[in-house]
């Protein structure tokens, strides 16, 4: 099956560059050249963003926010609502760039929602720890919030928002805490032991929007068997029990074995099966309507480049074999820029790509299916379904 696949692509987006810093903007060009020599951008409409307007900009963020951010573009001692020193330092032209992310992230929305089937990426985008008036965790406008305002004026009822990234989906989370017409699902490493904190089983939505946050608290160590198993046991049955319009997805992938910031071991096959499975969610739950947005990773060259190029394909309908080679061309740039040591030779990295999930059980003291269970039973009844019944 093909999928048409929009891809919002504007070079300005390596301008969002906190300087020496984890998140460095090459992830991206490492991305965009690994998807290119492998023909995968070949299957794709490859569209540029416009930059968000001040409007876009102020459904997510207040006033006084964009003036700091306008201040914190071109002064260089410029400190305040969350901006460095610390994670999120301010750079030149801050503002511009964010803004720009932002609309490549609304335009990727406007794709999806243009017809049935359509889905849409933008790897800049997913900087999912941004509040309303607070940068945070490398995030300064949150893109994903703004996608969702602009899907729900487009017309969307009810959206539906999956976090794959190994950090809690705070901000994303917080904006739409008690509107009924989002659902916000993170699957994340415990928040006692990972930035930013937030995230427990417990945290279900307020007021009106009660049962529309579902948090799934991932010990450190989980693993692909561990990870996926949670994901099947959560998030299809809340999704499907939601019924939404669309499905928007987050897709960071610092949840990679080797990433230098966060304690879960998953491979790129595990991400490569995540991603897979939030396909099949797009098209059984919201009319294949899919908008995927990148996040965090920040195993620059090992994983990042390999799992969003492997979300490219999935989401054409033409995914990638793991066992296909790493384009030499790419290598020989990788190796001339960062040394040898860690570069990939094949699209993935297990012996078995193929990984065997086994379904969560109930009663079972795995950690893992502590975990579930305690998702399971805070969150499964205020939708209607049963925390006890694996069918659900
Ligand atoms: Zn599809
Ligand atoms: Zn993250």
């Amino acid at each position: 099956m093909s999928c048409p696949t929009t891809l919002v692509w504007d070079d300005g987006y390596l301008g969002y560059d906190f300087g020496p810093h984890p998140m460095s903007p090459w992830r991206l060009q490492l991305t965009m050249d690994l998807a290119g020599q492998l023909g995968v951008l070949d299957r794709v409409e490859m569209v540029a963003p416009a930059p968000a307007s001040e409007a876009l900009l102020l459904t997510a963020h207040t006033p006084r926010y964009l003036e700091a951010l306008r201040a914190a573009s071109t002064d260089r001692r410029y400190t305040g609502f969350g901006l460095g020193p610390g994670d999120t330092p301010r750079f030149d032209g801050i503002y511009d760039v964010s803004a720009l992310i932002a609309g490549g992230s609304v335009r990727a929305a406007e794709a999806v929602w243009a017809r049935p089937g359509a889905h849409a990426v933008n790897i800049a985008g997913g900087l999912h720890h941004a509040m309303a008036e607070e940068a945070s965790g490398f995030c300064v406008v949150n893109d994903a919030v703004i996608a969702i305002h602009a899907l729900l004026a487009a017309g969307a009822a009810r959206v539906a928002y999956i976090d794959i990234d190994v950090h809690h989906g705070d901000g994303v989370q917080a904006a739409f805490y008690g509107d009924p017409r989002v659902l916000t699902v993170s699957l994340h490493q415990d928040p006692r032991t990972l930035f930013p904190g937030t995230g427990r089983p417990g945290d279900l939505g307020a007021g009106a929007g009660e049962g529309t946050s579902v948090n799934v608290a991932l010990p450190p160590g989980t693993d692909d068997e561990a990870w996926l198993r949670a994901f099947e046991a959560v998030v299809p049955s809340v999704v499907r029990a939601f019924a939404p319009d669309v499905l928007v997805t987050q897709c960071g992938c610092d949840t990679h074995i080797g990433d230098p910031l966060a304690e879960l071991r998953l491979t790129v096959d595990g991400q490569r099966t995540a991603i897979a499975a939030l396909h099949r969610l797009a098209h059984d739950a919201a009319g294949g309507r899919w908008l995927a947005l990148g996040g965090g990773g920040y195993n620059l060259v090992g994983c990042v480049p390999l799992t969003w190029t492997h979300l490219i394909a999935e989401m054409t309908g033409h995914p990638l074999d793991p066992a296909a080679a790493v384009p030499d061309a790419w290598r020989a740039t990788v190796i001339g820029r960062a040394g040898s040591p860690g570069v990939p030779v094949r699209m993935g990295e297990r012996p078995d790509p193929v990984i065997a999930v086994r379904a969560w059980e109930p009663g079972s003291e795995a950690v893992i299916d502590r975990s579930i269970a305690a998702t399971r039973s805070a969150i499964f009844p205020l939708l209607g379904l049963d925390p006890g019944d694996p069918r659900d």
